[in-house]
């Protein structure tokens, strides 16, 4: 038995933490349900990181959508930053409080992986992003690792059913596994040529038993126009600088009419790393970085009960409006009576938090992964790592 809850454990509040089941407990004793207005937002991000990708919604969406709540939510993948409220719950708290674990562990997670994702996907630019990551997490969250990694700007996963999830063809390459079972890169390159689909791109792994330079000119001439890539694993475990031995394998397969071979990196890549192999490399595939990305810590607070604003100390009262204008990205928040002011830069700032849900009722469909993903990579250009 795996050590997991599923969908009806964690609608039946199973996996909520005991002092909500124990609140809802006192307040039906003592025959109290309030109106209250809840907000989601986090007061920080992990890792200097200026900016975060707001995921998770669809999570949210399908448990919330059975409750007599209204909820006002940001888009999937908007770029926020903190004290930013992304979601608001209206409705009687019994109905509701006792899933603020389950919302938040749908949002915190999701988040954090769309954004490394988004931030590899900053840093290497126009080239591929791959997310490799689904063995560093339990499995049962192998879908969620890759559906994030993709929304966040990964062009491709790796995990069948993580692929299907966002509806695209999983991507791979090929382990050390089969070259040290078959005993020859070129013999397993080849191998993978004959059997596997012609549409699958051929990216022959060239570190496992000689120099990678000798490796990739082999592969290269064994395969000509269609092998693809070479893939360069685990620079870490290298002495050296891995630009001189991406270097070395570019000017050899230049030198010698293959061109087209494009160089693959992967093995403990971050954002930080990408930057600096741009120079070389046109592909990475990137792991435990986004797989098992710093989550954002996301909280849950109350800030009106019965119509009256309230809050506990350190935050502010009320139903809000965030703001932002399409131009330059400024954000303001406000008052929800109140009206945002024109920005700085003449654009006109629109409402982030929009009414999503409605007694149950979905007020706008949700958006597709793809487009998702394309939201999250328009909105990038405007910001930094
Ligand atoms: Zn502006």
């Amino acid at each position: 038995m795996l050590h997991t809850a599923n969908a009806q454990q964690i609608r039946d509040g199973l996996v909520t933490d005991v002092y909500f089941e124990r609140t809802r407990k006192i307040l039906k004793a003592k025959g109290i349900d309030k109106d209250v207005r809840a907000e989601f937002m986090t007061k920080g991000l992990p890792a200097n990181w200026p900016w975060a990708v707001f995921a998770g919604v669809e999570e949210c969406v399908s448990l919330l959508k059975d409750l007599p709540v209204e909820v006002r939510m940001m888009k999937e993948g908007t770029i926020i930053g903190p004290d930013q409220p992304v979601m608001e719950i209206h409705g009687k708290y019994l109905d509701f409080g006792r899933y603020e674990t389950t919302l938040l562990g749908f949002i915190c997670q999701a988040s954090g992986i769309a954004t490394m994702a988004a931030r590899c996907r900053k840093a290497a630019e126009q080239r591929q992003v791959i997310s490799f990551g689904a063995r560093r997490m339990h499995p049962a969250v192998a879908p969620l690792v890759e559906r994030n990694a993709y929304i966040g700007g990964c062009d491709g996963v790796a995990v069948g059913l993580g692929a299907s999830l966002v509806g695209i063809e999983p991507v791979g390459t090929m382990p050390h596994a089969l070259i040290l079972i078959i005993g020859s890169t070129v013999e397993a390159t080849r191998a993978f040529n004959e059997v596997i689909e012609s549409h699958v791109k051929r990216v022959s792994l060239v570190d496992t038993f000689n120099d990678e330079k000798i490796e990739a000119l082999n592969v290269a001439k064994a395969l000509g126009q269609d092998l693809y890539a070479v893939r360069l694993d685990t620079p870490g475990s290298r002495r050296g600088d891995f630009n001189k031995i991406m270097e070395e394998v570019r000017w050899e397969l230049d030198l010698r009419g293959y061109g087209h071979v494009k160089i693959f990196l992967s093995g403990g890549l971050d954002e930080y790393q990408i930057r600096q192999y741009n120079k070389f490399a046109d592909a990475y595939g990137v792991g435990t970085a986004i797989s098992n990305a710093p989550v954002i810590d996301f909280s849950m607070d109350i800030v009106e009960v019965e119509g009256q604003p309230v809050a506990k100390r350190g935050k502010m009262s009320g139903s809000k409006g965030v703001f932002r204008c399409p131009n330059c990205f400024e954000t303001e928040i406000v008052p929800i009576v109140e009206r945002p002011s024109i920005c700085k830069c003449g654009g006109r700032k629109v409402e982030l938090l929009k009414a999503l849900l409605s007694s149950g009722k979905i007020k706008k469909a949700l958006a597709k992964p793809k487009e998702i993903r394309e939201f999250v990579v328009k909105q990038l250009q405007k910001f930094e790592l």
